[in-house]
C-alpha cells in the first residue's frame, strides 16, 4: 500500500473513496462534513436518511464507518466516519485508530482500490494536529498488505501540511 500526503480539499479527490470526518447523526455538520454534503449534493443526505431508518438509527457509534454513495463528487463512494473528540484525561486514541481501520476495511469490503482521509477528529473535535497526524499515519502503515493500494492523506492547508511532514521527518 502507498500512502501519500496530499494538501487541499478531499471534496476534489479522485479516489475510489473519500472518508467524512463526520458527526454520529450522520445529518451533516460542519467542517469536512458540511463541505461533502455541500459538494456532493442531496444524494448523500438521502443515503445518510435511510441509515437512519434502518440500521443505524442510533447514530453511527464513534469509531465506526458505513459508506454512501458520493452523489455528485468525483470519488464513488464517501465513507463516514465518526472520531472521537479529543479529551485532557482520557486516552481516545485507540478509537482514532478504529476510524482509519474500519473506513479502510468498509472501502475494501466495496472493492475500492483507493481511498482518501481526512484528518479526523483534529478540527471541530480539538484533536492535537501532530498527535492526529502520527495516530494516522502509524495507523494506515500497519495495514501495509490492504486490498487497498492507494491511500491519501488529504491536509486541508498548508500549516496541517508542514505539521504532517515535521511528524513524518521525526518518524
Ligand atoms: P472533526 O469533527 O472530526 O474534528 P472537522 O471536519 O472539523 O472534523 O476537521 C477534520 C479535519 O478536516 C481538520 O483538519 C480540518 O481542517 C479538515 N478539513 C475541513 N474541511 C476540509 C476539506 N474540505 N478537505 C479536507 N480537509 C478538510
Amino acid at each position: 500500500m502507498r500512502l501519500e500526503l496530499v494538501t487541499g480539499d478531499i471534496t476534489t479527490e479522485r479516489v475510489d473513496a473519500i472518508v467524512n470526518a463526520a458527526n454520529s447523526s450522520l445529518l451533516g455538520g460542519g467542517g469536512v462534513d458540511g463541505a461533502i454534503h455541500r459538494k456532493g449534493g442531496p444524494a448523500i443526505l438521502a443515503a445518510c436518511r435511510d441509515l437512519r431508518a434502518g440500521a443505524y438509527g442510533g447514530g453511527l457509534p464513534t469509531g465506526q464507518a458505513v459508506a454512501t454513495t458520493a452523489g455528485n463528487l468525483p470519488a464513488r463512494w464517501v465513507v463516514h466516519t465518526v472520531g472521537p473528540v479529543w479529551h485532557e484525561s482520557e486516552d481516545r486514541s485507540s478509537v482514532l485508530q478504529d476510524c482509519y481501520r474500519n473506513s479502510l476495511r468498509v472501502a475494501a469490503e466495496l472493492g475500492a482500490a483507493s481511498v482518501a482521509f481526512p484528518l479526523i477528529s483534529a478540527g471541530v473535535y480539538r484533536w492535537p494536529r501532530a498527535d492526529a497526524v502520527s495516530h494516522a499515519v502509524t495507523t494506515i502503515r500497519a495495514e501495509a498488505a490492504h486490498p487497498v493500494t492507494l491511500v491519501r492523506l488529504v491536509l486541508f492547508d498548508e500549516a496541517t501540511r508542514n505539521v504532517a511532514e515535521q511528524v513524518l521527518g521525526q518518524g
